[in-house]
């Protein structure tokens, strides 16, 4: 069972990874429009991976989903704690 991550600022469980310098192999990516009524135009939600061959790059770094702060490295602390201490 996985505990969540909980942001050191706002307290929330969710966030986003953003992936900066990526090369991306044979990579599938999907962009969510939205029909903004107001603007009476598509508003692109951004690209997203879905799949790939093959990912390198070159910084990542996390920013909570409520207050949009940087919890990179708290969400590295979060990963590692998570991890199985042995596999039996
Ligand atoms: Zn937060």
């Amino acid at each position: 069972m996985a505990r969540p991550f909980r942001c050191p600022k706002c307290g929330s469980h969710d966030y986003a990874i953003v992936l900066t310098g990526c090369n991306l192999t044979n990579a599938t990516l999907e962009e969510m429009l939205t029909w903004d009524e107001e603007q009476q135009d598509y508003v692109s939600g951004g690209s997203v991976v879905v799949d790939s061959e093959g990912m390198e790059n070159e910084g990542a770094t996390a920013v909570c989903a409520e207050c949009e702060e940087d919890v990179t490295e708290a969400v590295r602390q979060y990963e590692a704690s998570q991890e199985p201490a042995t596999e039996a």
